[in-house]
């Protein structure tokens, strides 16, 4: 069957589409939220798979973290971990509390266990804790997902301040440090890690700078963990999404009256919906991945990527 219409009442993921003509109805209109914004509060909801995403047992008895987990791309994969049979973990900001109770209850609906655990991942006491409350609570853990990031666009360096820039630094590369540091103990050999990255790493806007240089941070660390970790059976592998419609771009992400335009940029001609990038997260947590160590999977609509 082929589907043109993005009709979610209809299709899955394995749905034979165009992808050019996918999301049509999704209008990325012009909009701005504070703080970290909430996938609630998007005058266009972003697909997060809530009524497509099928899972065929990919995952079974797997107990993830996801930090970011939430909205957005870690909603995403929350929701996608969970219909493939792990009990999932997330993490995020206490003001962000409504979405995360919505992933919850989609946890729940999958028959699976779903952890809420709300805190600042630029303390460094907090991260431990995390890993620690996340591991007790799921009775283990095999898979953790670094995904939790900071974007705030500006227009110039000098723009940049002092806390923005350490803000972005401790958000989007110090904690995955602190994060994953505190997990080792707890993970066993055949466990995965996937961090989020970005098409940024690459190509850095010139309004992205601290937000770029820490999505090429990421790429390194990835690569280095990869080679220290393979010896000991755990896999480490990134994901660099393109331009994908969550709260992050319309909580200053990009500038608003930017919005509307940004998806044009890439092959397929519009954003990245979150519940696009759910599946190469699986494929990299799950054992089929398995001679699969250090990659970066781009998943941007045809941008041009190393
Ligand atoms: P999102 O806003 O849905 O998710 C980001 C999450 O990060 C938030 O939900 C929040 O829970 C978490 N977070 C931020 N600061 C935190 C803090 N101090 N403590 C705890 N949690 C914190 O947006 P998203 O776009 O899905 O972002 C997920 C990841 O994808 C990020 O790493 C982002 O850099 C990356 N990414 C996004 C895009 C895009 O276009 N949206 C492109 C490339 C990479
Ligand atoms: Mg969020």
């Amino acid at each position: 069957m082929t589907d043109t219409s993005s009709d979610t009442a209809t299709r899955d993921q394995f749905t034979f589409s165009d992808p050019t003509k996918l999301y049509a109805r999704i209008d990325t209109e012009e909009q701005y939220q504070s703080g970290p914004g909430l996938d609630r509060d998007m005058q266009e909801r972003a697909d997060l798979g809530e009524q497509t995403y099928r899972g065929s047992g990919r995952l079974v008895g797997r107990k993830a973290l996801i930090t970011g987990g939430d909205s957005g791309i870690g909603g995403a994969t929350a929701i996608a971990f969970a219909r493939e049979g792990a009990d999932v973990a997330i993490s995020y900001l206490p003001e962000e509390e409504p979405d995360a109770q919505r992933i919850a209850a989609l946890i729940h609906d999958a028959g699976r266990t779903a952890v809420c655990l709300p805190g600042d991942i630029t303390d460094p006491a907090f991260c431990r804790d995390l890993v620690q409350q996340a591991a007790t609570q799921l009775d283990g853990l095999d898979i953790l997902v670094n995904n939790a990031g900071k974007q705030q666009n500006r227009p110039s360096l000098e723009e940049i301040s002092d806390e923005q820039l350490d803000e972005t630094l401790r958000t989007n590369i110090s904690a995955m440090f602190w994060i994953t540091k505190a997990a080792l103990k707890h993970l066993p050999a055949g466990a995965t890690i996937v961090n989020t990255t970005s098409i940024q790493a690459y190509s850095p806007s010139p309004t992205l700078l601290d937000y770029a240089a820490t999505k090429g941070a990421i790429n390194n660390f990835t690569k280095g963990l990869a080679a220290s970790l393979a010896p000991k059976g755990i896999r480490v592998n990134a994901v660099a999404p393109g331009p994908i419609w969550t709260p992050l771009q319309t909580a200053g992400g990009q500038p608003p009256e930017e919005l509307p335009s940004v998806g044009e940029g890439t092959g397929l001609g519009r954003w990245g919906q979150p519940a696009e990038l759910a599946p190469a997260f699986v494929f990299l947590a799950s054992p089929e991945s398995s001679y699969v160590v250090g990659e970066t999977l781009n998943v941007n609509g045809g941008m041009t990527s190393p």
